[in-house]
């Protein structure tokens, strides 16, 4: 029987359950407790980004941090920021709590999102204080302000923390607000892809049923790239460790 070189790709995916993009080799499988830390501009946007992930490294035993940049202070109209950020600071403690993560929040404020050397220095510190093993955030060419603040101060804060974590980016609302986003690796959420949507609903403020099928279209279509119902797509930075994607 002639091996194609695509055989011998699923030969090597399969033990793992990674759709690996073609030609990259697989994460290793993973035995060690790892922290992750999932690093979002507002509530909803790990969820909606990577939920299914979350939940996946959660159930595997992995402690998973998910970091909000803001409270979404300026995201219900009519309502004033202290009243707004209550309300989604509870909506993402929910979320979490359905995903099996803890949140924290950075202290910035959405919509007046800074990139200066004092917030380098607030992300620096806490990569360094963290340590996580795995890093996920958002990518950084995306039509949002804060989701772009986010994804720059994740990445200055890892070169400058030594690149010691794997660190990926997820893509949210690919088109609209992700751009130019072509994945490296995949995971199968379709186990979970249930209580993704049940963590991005629990931040009913946001009206996410105007938005979420777009995700759903998202992962419907990722998953059909790697012959799977549901999947989410990351981009890995290839200068940390490897991805310790869910096996
Ligand atoms: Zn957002």
């Amino acid at each position: 029987m002639m091996v194609t070189r695509r055989d011998a790709l699923r030969l090597l995916i399969a033990p793992v359950g990674i759709a690996a993009a073609a030609g990259i080799a697989p994460a290793a499988p993973q035995t060690r407790k790892l922290k992750v830390l999932v690093a979002g501009g507002h509530p909803d946007d790990p969820e909606s980004g990577c939920g299914g992930t979350i939940a996946r490294h959660a159930d595997a035993g992995h402690e998973v941090l998910v970091l909000y940049l803001t409270r979404g202070e300026a995201g219900i109209p009519g309502t004033a920021h202290e009243a707004a950020a209550r309300i989604r600071t509870a909506e993402a403690e929910r979320a979490c709590a359905i995903l099996g993560a803890a949140p924290r929040f950075a202290g910035q404020v959405d919509g007046d999102t800074r990139l200066d050397n004092a917030a380098y220095a607030a992300m620096r510190e806490l990569l360094a204080r963290e340590r996580p093993d795995a890093i996920y955030t958002q990518w950084p060419v995306d039509t949002h302000r804060d989701h772009r603040t986010m994804s720059v101060l994740i990445y200055d804060a890892w070169l400058r923390t030594g690149r010691s974590a794997a660190l990926g980016y997820f893509e949210v609302l690919t088109g609209d607000q992700t751009q130019l986003f072509r994945p490296t690796d995949y995971v199968d959420i379709t186990a979970v892809a249930r209580r993704k949507r049940d963590a991005v609903f629990a931040h009913a403020s946001q009206k996410p049923d105007e938005w979420y099928p777009a995700h759903e279209r998202m992962s419907r279509f990722r998953g059909m790239e790697r012959g799977v119902e549901h999947a989410e797509a990351f981009v890995r930075h290839d200068r940390g460790p490897a991805l310790p994607l869910p096996a």
